[in-house]
């Protein structure tokens, strides 16, 4: 069974500072850690070799800096990995994410199934699985809570959906995006720290995708554009109000209609 997991590396503090000119998040050089949905993604991908046979490849997109994620797989016990890390992939928006992160899958050869965790924590929007399986168009399922069946072709996943839980069999190659608790990730090994720390990790830049064309990748590839990023305005008014439960009432009715909240 060929498994491919995306991990994303992902600021490990909330201070991080936004470039004031291209609204983008100055990733280089600040504390990162492993996407924390990531580590189910690749929990899952390893129970699942450890069942069937295989081999578990990651896959990460970002500055160089993001070899520790792979590293950091190979020490959970991931086989190989590769970082797409170019100049010209910076201030990708979603789309020019997934878009990049599909033509690295492409070049990593056949894969049975990938696997992405179900969200971010800093980008936040659970796009990125479901656009890297339209750009290669094959079949994905989001939200999947537990593996009920492997088999030759296929995979039976249970997803959750807002108000049930449905049962889908999804035939390879396929991908699915895997919510947290599905597995409980194992540590990193010291052992295999030790065991990988000369494994290769794989850089690919935009020169060996099969798609060169540089308006697809980066900001140039991103239709959407941040206007402006900034902290939510501290609303620290405060009005000290006296009088019977009637005054109290009825001004409380008056404020919130002219607040235009009722
Ligand atoms: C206009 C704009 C400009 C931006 N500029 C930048 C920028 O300059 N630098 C920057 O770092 N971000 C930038 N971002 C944020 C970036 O687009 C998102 O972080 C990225 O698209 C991933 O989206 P997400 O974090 O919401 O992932 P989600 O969709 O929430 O992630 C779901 C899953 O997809 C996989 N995944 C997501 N991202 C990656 C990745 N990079 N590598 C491997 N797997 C991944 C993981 O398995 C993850 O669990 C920008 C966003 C916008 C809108």
């Amino acid at each position: 069974m060929n498994i491919l997991v995306c991990i994303k590396q992902v600021p490990g503090t909330s201070k991080v500072e936004v470039d004031p000119i291209t609204g983008v998040l100055k990733r280089d050089g600040v504390d990162s850690k492993m996407n924390p949905y990531d580590l189910f993604a690749l929990e899952t991908a390893l129970r699942l070799k450890e069942k069937h046979g295989g081999e578990v490849k990651v896959i990460t997109m970002g500055p160089p800096q993001a070899e520790e994620v792979i590293k950091e797989a190979y020490s959970m016990g991931a086989d190989y990995g590769v970082i797409l890390s170019d100049r010209k992939f910076a201030g990708a928006d979603v789309l020019a994410t997934s878009y990049t992160l599909s033509q690295g899958i492409k070049k990593m050869g056949d894969v049975d199934i990938i696997i992405c965790g179900k969200q971010t924590t800093d980008g936040d929007t659970a796009q990125v699985g479901p656009e890297i399986a339209e750009y290669l168009d094959i079949p994905h399922i989001a939200n999947v809570l537990s593996i009920e069946n492997v088999g030759q072709g296929s995979i039976t996943v249970k997803m959750d959906m807002p108000n049930t839980l449905e049962v889908a069999k999804i035939e390879y190659p396929c991908l699915i995006t895997v919510e947290k608790d599905i597995f409980e990730p194992r540590l990193p090994s010291y052992r295999k720290k030790k065991d990988t720390e000369e494994r290769e990790v794989k850089f690919l830049c935009l020169n060996d995708f099969e798609d060169k064309e540089e308006n697809k990748y980066g900001l140039n590839g991103s239709p959407t554009q941040v206007e402006r990023i900034f902290p939510p305005a501290v609303n620290d008014h405060k009005e000290m109000w006296e009088g019977n439960s009637d005054e109290l009432a009825n001004r409380m009715f008056k404020s919130l209609k002219d607040m235009k909240f009722i």
